[in-house]
């Protein structure tokens, strides 16, 4: 008897379009104050993320591991967690330890919470003040989810273990999500700007993009400290960027147990969106959005006039982290530019909502939107497609180089060129700066490929 083979028996990933869960809650741990990540896995994850959180931050990134071997995966990794602990605790001084698990350990099925209350109980730390460090513990199991969803993960687990009621004290959250060092502070001082104090969590605009020092730091200063996240029960709201969050995210979390105030915005990129958090910020602060800000948007308004001969009617491919892609995708619709197909790794159930949601009105053809796809995927529907440009990460340029055509890079991880971390993409000033990287790549792509080249434009 002969069978039929008419689809394949497994799926196979090629080249993903997405990282490790446990990746990305170290790097919301590396916005913590005082913070070190613990990774509770093998030592080959550690080194794998610490190299890639390297290659694009290009600062140093100590991630600690509880080291497994062939035994634990056994026998099981508690007596290896505690002594990592107490190793990590006495040598680096940290305020926090942010534990997340890797594949290994949710496999073989640790009880990481209940292991930390016993090392509580047993332990004895030899840091200067004698004070036992905030144990945060989250599940992170690389085959749950993204590098995003690990990111927000961590990030519910340092409110949710952290934050308490507390009296009112006027501030505001600022859960950003995972942008860039230089986003990041742009979105405190745009916060600033209208008198209000933030709680920026995470906040890795320091730690990650630190000042050149004459000795190594072991922890860099910067991050979101303990106190305030401890007071983000006493906000007078949070404002939540990102339409792809999951559904219990940190800003939920603390508007359903602790009544604070929940703003969800998408990120702010492009002029629509970018109005949206001002709106919300004179609606918090009370107060008209300051002289300078207008002039920036005023600028950015010009640059659109300036620059829509360069690209309307051109198409685009965008792939990367939802959120990322969701903002590009809702900027350049509103710049005239087709977003032919919006292509992501992520998994949040809420990806093609969104692109249609910041693309409404907009675009004369619907945006494809994928989501859950690997980039021989994405590959295969750009060939169909032959965009004029693509956005995303650096995992993209061999797509681009097939294609010839200019690949503009934004999001994580951008390992191929300098400053990826200085890459500002939020607020009116981001999306002017993203604007010019796009009609700049535009042009430059047309010099090289016509025998004219260079000429007044
Ligand atoms: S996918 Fe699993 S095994 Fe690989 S680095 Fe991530 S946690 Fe470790």
């Amino acid at each position: 008897m002969t069978r039929e083979i008419t689809s394949p028996d497994y799926v196979s990933t090629t080249n993903a379009c997405k990282l490790c869960m446990p990746l990305g809650a170290c790097l919301a741990f590396k916005g913590v104050e005082g913070a070190a990540p613990f990774l509770h896995g093998s030592q080959g994850c550690a080194t794998y993320m610490r190299r890639y959180l390297i290659s694009h931050f290009r600062e140093p990134v100590d991630i600690a591991s509880s080291s497994l071997g062939e035994n634990q995966a056994i026998f099981g990794g508690g007596p290896n967690l505690k002594k990592g602990l107490v190793n990590v605790i006495n040598k680096y001084g940290a305020k926090v330890v942010g534990i997340a698990t890797t594949c290994l350990t949710e496999t073989i099925g640790d009880d990481v919470p209940g292991l930390v209350r016993e090392f509580l109980a047993e332990a004895k730390v030899e840091t200067p003040d004698g004070q036992m460090p905030a144990l945060i513990t989250v599940p992170t199991p690389a085959y749950g989810g993204s590098h995003v969803d690990g990111f927000h993960a961590a990030v519910l687990a340092m409110v949710s273990q952290l934050a308490q009621p507390t009296p009112a004290h006027g501030g505001v959250n600022l859960l950003p999500g995972f942008v860039s060092p230089a986003d990041l502070r742009r979105l405190a001082t745009v916060t600033r700007a209208y008198g209000l104090r933030a709680a920026l969590a995470p906040d890795y605009s320091r730690t990650l993009d630190a000042p050149a020092m004459a000795t190594y730091e072991a922890l860099p200063a910067g991050g979101v400290s303990l106190n305030q996240l401890r007071a983000m029960g006493g906000a007078k709201a949070t404002i939540e960027l990102g339409h792809c969050l999951p559904g219990r995210s940190a800003g939920s979390w603390l508007e359903m147990y602790l009544n604070v105030p929940l703003r969800s915005l998408g990120l702010p990129m492009g002029v629509r969106a970018c109005d949206a958090l001002h709106q919300a910020l004179r609606e918090l602060s009370g107060r008209d959005t300051p002289e300078e800000i207008e002039l920036e948007r005023g600028r950015l308004i010009d640059a659109m006039i300036d620059g829509h001969k360069y690209l309307s009617g051109k198409t685009a491919v965008i792939y990367g982290d939802e959120d990322m892609v969701v903002g590009v995708a809702g900027w350049l619709a509103e710049l005239g530019v087709r977003p032919a197909l919006c292509a992501t790794g992520g998994k949040s159930g809420r990806f093609p909502a969104a692109i249609a949601e910041v693309t409404e009105g907009l675009v004369r053809q619907p945006a494809r939107a994928v989501d859950g796809v690997d980039f021989q995927q994405i590959g295969e529907m750009a060939r169909q497609i032959g965009p004029d440009i693509l956005v995303g990460n650096s995992k993209g340029y061999r797509l681009a180089r097939e294609l010839g055509v200019p690949l503009v890079r934004v999001g994580f991880p951008i390992h191929d060129r300098f400053g990826g971390q200085r890459l500002l993409c939020l607020d009116y000033q981001g999306s002017q700066e993203l604007l010019d990287r796009i009609i700049n790549a535009i042009l430059a792509h047309d010099q090289d490929r016509h025998h004219w080249g260079y000429g007044y434009l």
